[in-house]
């Protein structure tokens, strides 16, 4: 016989008496419990999977931002030796475009100023004691260091040096020589001593037909615009000598020659130099103040003294000066 375990509640009021299976709402309950579990499990289930799939991707965009990272550092070095390569490239052609602006005689900012020694040999020139300056000395001065005409024709000045507008280019600009009128052919000399470093009828911009001078003591003398050549590279020039005949080649409005003197590579005011003569040896040290007179005399003096000596003490020279 089968034991019945169901249990029943009998509540009785007024109205009447009502069962209530026990049992059943409790297998209710269960069934609900039961479904809510489940549901809960499925969704924690679902949040995990949602979130490791979440996880993995970050993962992913993680690697990939990394890479990608990777990459642009790789392509920020090379951009890098690019513009480490640019620069040299820019310094060079800064190098060539100063060649190519002094060669079309064209300088924006003015010449040297800052770079050239500004002497302050001349507050100095009390020190410098000037008479004592032999004329033996004062010839080899003026046999070495570029001064006079390169011209043996009246002086007829078209040009001066400094700040002015291009005629031909129509910008400002340092003319970096002077410009002399000459007729077509006109003898240019060499205005010191020196050795020809440059004699070519092309490849010179707008300086046409050039030649140039390196002479002792780091000047440099430029003829240019010129219809002849006279001198080879390499030619020993005397202060004197014939190098060309002007003429009108490159940037050029009429026959005229273009006279340039550097020093240490930049361009100077020809017009002290060519004013300057035994006469007014002097004037030079006041005018051109860019130069470091003071310590090129001692230089000098100190080359003449020692010939000096060696003149007194060879009794050679002294024989031969005596016959
Ligand atoms: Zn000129």
């Amino acid at each position: 016989m089968k034991f019945d375990r169901r249990l029943v509640i009998m509540i009785t009021d007024l109205h009447g008496s009502k069962y209530i299976n026990v049992d059943m709402i409790f297998k209710q309950l269960s069934a609900y419990v039961l479904v809510f579990i489940l549901t809960l499990g499925l969704f924690i289930y679902a949040s995990i999977t949602i979130i490791n799939k979440e996880i993995e991707e970050t993962k992913n965009r993680n690697n990939y931002l990394l890479k990608e990272f990777a990459d642009m550092q790789k392509h920020n070095q090379h951009l890098n030796k690019v513009v480490q390569e640019k620069d040299e490239e820019i310094a060079l052609v800064g190098d060539k475009f100063e060649t190519i602006e002094s060669v079309i005689g064209v300088k924006k900012d003015d010449v040297g100023e800052e770079t050239l020694l500004e002497s302050d040999d001349f507050s100095l020139m009390e020190r410098m004691d000037t008479t004592s300056i032999s004329a033996l000395q004062k010839s080899f001065i003026m046999k070495f260091i570029p001064n006079g005409k390169p011209l043996d024709i009246e002086l007829r000045i078209s040009g001066p040096y400094g700040k002015r507008y291009h005629p031909i280019l129509k910008i400002y600009h340092i003319h970096t020589g002077i410009d002399m009128a000459t007729p077509m052919n006109t003898p240019v000399y060499a205005t010191a001593d020196g050795v020809i470093d440059w004699a070519s009828n092309s490849g010179n911009g707008g300086y046409g037909k050039l030649v140039k001078i390196s002479h002792a003591f780091g000047f440099r003398t430029y003829y240019a615009h010129l219809n002849d050549i006279k001198v080879q590279r390499g030619e020993f020039v005397k202060k004197g000598q014939l190098v060309a005949l002007s003429g009108s080649t490159g940037t050029s409005t009429g026959p005229h020659l273009h006279y340039e003197i550097r020093f240490l590579g930049q361009p100077i005011d020809p017009i002290n130099f060519i004013q300057w003569d035994m006469q007014n040896f002097n004037s030079i040290f006041e005018k051109e103040r860019r130069i470091s007179w003071l310590s090129l005399l001692e230089i000098i003096n100190n080359l003449m003294g020692r010939k000096q000596e060696q003149l007194q003490s060879s009794p050679q020279i002294q024989d031969s000066r005596g016959k």
